[in-house]
């Protein structure tokens, strides 16, 4: 684990280091096998943390005990096995190299859905087009919010599979990666949302990690809408020429909504009024509207001069403290509770780098990292 700095916030995890990167090529499941082997120590870690929170959150969860949570999740996996094998396939591939169990992997990777989302969580996503950025480039900037137990095991993929695009992408504690670009210039943020229609079904990482695969964007709103899903996040969907859509999904329903002015963002609540009806518990999600306001306004101040740089301090920005954009650990709630932002990323689509800062941005620093694949557009296949 990276020595947290402390000149900082003392209860939430920083660090200046770079987060660690895992270089893999080949078949899904070669691929899975060496992320598994690299990241070992973090993902034993990961589930050695939930497996203790299921088993002091029992009652909260209704999940009694660690075998019970992999009954509930082995009801998704038919689903996925069906229609995303290969996903199914990097799966196992991380449980062999890390030298676990598939069904604990899978219970990991089925959080969500078997947790029936008691873990309430946040996120902050935006995306700005070309002609609103100081250099003529796509931006995406994301904060991913989580439990602090959580910021150690933060990793980045640059993945060459053999039979879909090169991408980056970030990820922790043996989840399927699903937020980052690929080399056609697809770029997915999720934010989780609280539909009430979730049923048995692909479960949502599978769903966003197909995303990644996609050419055009029309394919990685497909991706998103999988017939057979489980339920949904909001997928802030970018493309390097510019176009940019908060794709906002339940299990049975979505709505698209683009980004005709060039300026996006999302957090944790339905901003459609179409979607904003099945939503439950609106009233918890006023931290998420407040994230979601401020965030457009700083954007839109920037009149067209927005920057990597100018995205970075947005992301640390702590109106509404704690549950800010930047968001931080409030001792005042159950360790259930708590979450911060456990990575900073900046993405820009026009030349394939990623920017990271490892725990809140404001006591972090980013590194700058590149895809290496040639860019590609959809005319290229
Ligand atoms: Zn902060």
């Amino acid at each position: 684990m990276p020595p947290p700095i402390s000149d900082c916030d003392p209860v939430t995890y920083a660090t200046r280091h770079p987060v660690p990167m895992v270089r893999v090529r080949g078949s899904h499941y070669e691929m899975g096998r060496q992320v598994g082997v690299h990241r070992r120590e973090v993902i034993h870690t990961t589930l050695g943390t939930y497996r203790g929170l299921f088993q002091s959150e029992a009652v909260r969860l209704q999940i009694y005990s660690w075998g019970e949570a992999i009954l509930h999740a082995r009801k998704y996996l038919p689903f996925a096995e069906e229609s995303m094998p290969q996903y199914v396939e990097e799966l196992r591939g991380v449980a062999d190299g890390a030298g676990l169990d598939f069904n604990d992997l899978l219970v990991l990777n089925c959080m969500e859905a078997i947790t029936e989302d008691a873990l309430h969580r946040g996120c902050t996503s935006l995306a700005v087009s070309p002609e609103l950025t100081a250099e003529g480039a796509l931006l995406v900037g994301h904060n991913e919010d989580w439990l602090p137990e959580d910021f150690e095991s933060v990793y980045l993929i640059h993945a060459q599979p053999d039979d879909e695009p090169a991408f980056l992408a970030i990820t922790y504690g043996g989840l399927l990666p699903n937020i980052g670009f690929n080399q056609y210039g697809i770029a997915q943020c999720c934010d989780s949302v609280y539909p009430n229609d979730a049923r048995i079904g692909v479960p949502r990482i599978f769903v966003s990690r197909a995303v990644l695969a996609a050419r055009t964007p029309a394919d990685a709103i497909k991706a998103a809408l999988h017939r057979r899903r489980a339920a949904g996040y909001n997928h802030l969907i970018a493309h390097a020429s510019g176009e940019i859509y908060n794709v906002e999904v339940s299990a049975r329903d979505f709505e698209l909504i683009y980004g005709l002015d060039g300026v996006v963002a999302h957090t944790n609540h339905y901003i459609s009024r179409h979607m904003r009806a099945i939503e439950r518990n609106s009233e918890e999600l006023i931290g998420s509207r407040v994230r979601y306001n401020r965030a457009l306004r700083l954007l839109h101040n920037q009149q067209g001069q927005v920057s990597r740089a100018s995205i970075q301090t947005l992301l640390s920005d702590h109106v509404n403290f704690p549950e800010s954009i930047c968001n931080h650990v409030s001792l005042d709630d159950y360790p259930l509770d708590r979450q911060q932002t456990i990575a900073a990323l900046v993405m820009d689509l026009t030349n394939l780098t990623l920017d990271v800062a490892w725990g809140t941005p404001c006591c972090s620093e980013y590194h700058t990292f590149r895809l290496d694949a040639p860019p590609l557009m959809n005319d290229e296949r």
